[in-house]
């Protein structure tokens, strides 16, 4: 079997891959190391908790070390995009860990925080830079950075960078690298617009391409309990009563519906927190690190949000409502299945969500097993008995009469629509396109995406 010193990295990295306690690469480290280090591009299909993220980041710290030069000011030598500031965040993170025997420096730029403090980082320039597209434009604009040094660059979770309207960002950054460099593009799906995409960004790529959606979800053991919606609440108070789930990461598809939840769990003693785009980064950071050191045993969290969360240990992925987009469902129950761990994952599943069921069934190639608590005496007596509000005044996910919430029968529009507005909020960053067509003439970085926008909730 392959180990970390047959891939060729240098001893410092070793070192602290062994302090990490990581003992064995995982397929796409196996696969990705040797030709990135070797200076290939490469085009990498994978998901979040296969091990992508030191894929790409022990082969760059390598690089980056075998060939030591000082970044000159206002520049940084290896570029990371990312789709969320968490995300980013969390990147940042696994390289300072993974290269905390060199002086490489690492600094990270995404909105939702002041501009001072990355504008005096970048000044002198650095090594890895970590960066979310609309603020890393918002320093191009503001010539506190420039490309035109960069060896070194990763799109990672480009479809995600798609879903929340990035595509124009990426190209006008993909404009100012400089056309001699490496690029590594990852994504955990392949549709024709990210192939167009990645065929845009790479030359001559090696492929490789880990846990196809259907084998996340086998490592999961999953079952669907139908009730009625106003009802679900109280099953979720019933269902956290199981001292065996230790960390619960409960999801919704809306904001308002995680604060809700998260409102009614900690009423009926249990700490909840919830995460999502609303938040400030100084909140979000909060309850992670609540979440994380187990202060609180659930976190809810809506889908963009939760990108890019990386917190081990999660035992149970509660669906509070399924999400409309099947994928989502992979990417959600992929959280208590990190680096080979099995989890467990329960969805409520109210009538108006049957179709986003089945969608689910038929991405993933399996039946869900499934008990029915629809009319059931006790949840009914528990949901009579609920304060009047932590009720909600409308059922948020209801929508006009005879409208059937299949998204992949609606098209990729209502897709797209749904996952920018999370984003939109989440990063302060994503635009519709309308808006950013509308971008002054003549201006090289037209502010394509970071700025917050007064749109109204599609969901
Ligand atoms: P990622 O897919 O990059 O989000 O990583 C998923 C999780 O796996 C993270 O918690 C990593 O720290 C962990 N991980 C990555 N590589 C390894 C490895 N070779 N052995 C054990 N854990 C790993």
């Amino acid at each position: 079997m392959t180990s970390f010193n047959d891939l060729g990295l240098s001893q410092p990295l070793l070192n602290a891959l062994a302090a990490g306690k990581y003992t064995q690469p995982t397929p796409i480290q196996t696969q990705a190391i040797p030709p990135v280090i070797a200076g290939r591009d490469l085009l990498g299909i994978a998901q979040t908790g296969t091990g992508k993220t030191a894929a790409f980041a022990l082969p760059i710290l390598h690089r980056l070390l075998t060939n030591q030069r000082r970044p000159a000011p206002k520049t940084c030598r290896a570029l990371i995009l990312s789709p969320t500031r968490e995300l980013a965040s969390q990147i940042a993170e696994k390289f300072r860990a993974y290269g905390r025997e060199t002086k490489l420096v690492v600094a990270t730029v995404f909105g939702g925080v002041g501009m001072n403090p990355q504008i005096h980082a970048l000044a002198r320039g650095v090594d890895i830079l970590v960066a979310t597209p609309g603020r890393l434009i918002d320093h191009l604009q503001q010539n506190t950075l420039r490309l035109d040094q960069t060896e070194v660059v990763v799109l990672d979770e480009a479809d995600q960078m798609l879903d929340l309207g990035f595509v124009h960002a990426i190209k006008r950054i993909s404009q100012v690298l400089p056309k001699q460099r490496q690029s590594l593009f990852f994504s955990a799906t392949m549709p024709q617009s990210i192939g167009q995409l990645a065929a845009g960004f790479l030359k001559e790529p090696v492929k490789v391409e880990v846990t196809p959606v259907a084998t996340t979800a086998e490592r999961v053991e999953q079952r669907v309990i139908f009730v009625e919606a106003e009802r679900k609440r109280a099953l979720l108070a019933e269902i956290m009563a199981d001292p065996a789930i230790t960390r619960a990461l409960v999801f919704t598809r809306t904001k308002h519906g995680a604060d809700r939840v998260a409102r009614h769990l900690t009423n009926g003693g249990v700490p909840a927190n919830a995460i999502h785009g609303n938040k400030s980064q100084s909140q979000r950071e909060r309850a992670l690190s609540d979440f994380k050191s187990g202060r609180i045993r659930v976190l809810v969290a809506t889908d963009i949000a939760a990108r890019g969360i990386d917190v081990s240990g999660v035992t149970h992925v509660i669906n509070f409502e399924l999400p409309n987009v099947p994928e989502s469902y992979v990417h959600r129950i992929g959280r208590t299945a990190r680096a080979g761990n099995a989890g467990q994952a329960i969805s409520l599943c109210a009538q108006d969500e049957r179709p986003y069921l089945r969608d689910i069934e038929k991405l993933t190639r399996q039946r869900i097993a499934s008990t029915d608590r629809r009319g059931d005496a006790k949840l009914a007596a528990a949901t009579a008995a609920e304060p009047k509000d932590s009720r909600p005044q409308q059922h948020q996910q209801q929508r006009p009469h005879g409208q059937r919430p299949n998204a992949s029968r609606h098209g990729a529009n209502q897709r797209h629509q749904e996952h920018r507005s999370e984003g939109q909020r989440s990063g302060g960053q994503g635009q519709p396109q309308h808006k950013r067509n509308r971008k002054p003439q003549g201006q090289r970085f037209g502010r394509a995406d970071g700025q917050r926008q007064g749109h109204s909730q599609l969901h």
